[in-house]
């Protein structure tokens, strides 16, 4: 009895108001679902050599979320113009420092001055410009302690200088950009396949050491990114190959199945995603955002 009333058609005024009711909770429980809260709005973030490129798109994507954010790049005038940029789109606290990451002195002086202002850090992303591209006959041993220093002792550095202060508030992130190398190494770049494998090592073994503490170390390895730097390169090797600048970021993103290359914010987003409360079981892990280039199954 009760089945069939309730398959007996409703009044037309109750069809229309039944509709609409559900409709409305439908579209609210929708856009409850759709808002992924990442919980940085009370966060603290630093961001290393980000006055371009992937750091100053992970510095925004941050800021987007609401984190006040300490970004810092060699020059002053770059950081700051970088800083005020974030904090005019998004109108967070960026403060743009000048900091080169291959000092102690001005890195220790970079992590003291957030603390000052903010009281604390919470995120850090680790980053630095490139080294150069070399064969190992090209090689000397000086260029790969310089490599070495700014590519994984940069990001170890920051580190020893920031984590005491997450384990004691029990709540942190590491997150280092990297490179696709670490998962298959790329001809040609030798220094940066051996250095960005020996960070990832370090980021690994650390994550386990800090994991019981709410204290996660991850890294984030972008594929070809469509920066100013990559930009500037497709340009020389066009040059040099006689080609058309387009013909060489077109044969770029046809490495990858996604046939395009990546653009700034879509690193960005990975580390804000890896920053948030929402990647709190995430450790220890290099996550690629490559479209796809990297052929191996992990
Ligand atoms: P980029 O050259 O555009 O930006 C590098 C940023 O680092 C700039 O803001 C620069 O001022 C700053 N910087 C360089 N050396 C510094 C130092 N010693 N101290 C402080 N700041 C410094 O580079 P990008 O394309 O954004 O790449 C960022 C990192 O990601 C690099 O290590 C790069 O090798 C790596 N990566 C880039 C790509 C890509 O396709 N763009 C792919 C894989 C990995």
């Amino acid at each position: 009895m009760s089945l069939l009333r309730s398959l007996d058609p409703l009044p037309p005024g109750m069809v229309y108001k039944y509709f609409t009711t559900t409709w409305l909770r439908n579209t609210r429980l929708a856009e409850k679902k759709k808002i992924m809260d990442f919980g940085l709005k009370d966060k603290v973030a630093l961001v290393a050599a980000a006055s371009s490129g992937i750091g100053f798109a992970c510095a925004r994507e941050l800021a987007r979320e609401g984190a006040q954010v300490f970004l810092c790049s060699r020059g002053a005038q770059h950081a700051s113009q970088a800083a005020e940029k974030i904090h005019k789109e998004t109108g967070v606290d960026v403060a743009g420092i000048a900091c080169d990451v291959t000092s102690d002195s001005a890195v220790q002086a970079f992590v003291n001055l957030a603390v000052e202002r903010a009281g604390k850090i919470d995120i850090c992303v680790t980053n630095a410009g490139g080294p150069p591209a070399k064969t190992f006959a090209e090689t000397d041993l000086d260029t790969f302690r310089q490599a070495f220093e700014l590519n994984a002792l940069s990001a170890i550095r920051f580190a020893k200088l920031v984590l005491p202060g997450m384990l004691e508030r029990k709540w942190g992130r590491i997150i280092n950009i990297t490179s696709v190398s670490v998962k298959q190494p790329i001809d040609g770049l030798l220094l940066s396949n051996t250095v960005r494998a020996g960070l990832t090592g370090w980021a690994k073994t650390v994550s386990n050491e800090v994991a019981a503490h709410g204290v996660t170390v991850n890294n984030v390895a972008p594929g070809y990114t469509l920066t100013e730097r990559q930009d500037y390169l497709a340009e020389v090797r066009a040059k040099a190959l006689g080609k058309s600048k387009q013909e060489i970021i077109d044969s770029w993103a046809d490495q990858a199945p996604i046939r395009r290359m990546a653009q700034p914010e879509e690193i960005g987003a990975a580390v804000a995603f890896l920053a948030s409360e929402r990647a709190s079981y995430i450790t220890g892990v290099t996550l690629q955002v490559d479209g796809g280039w990297v052929k191996s199954l992990f």
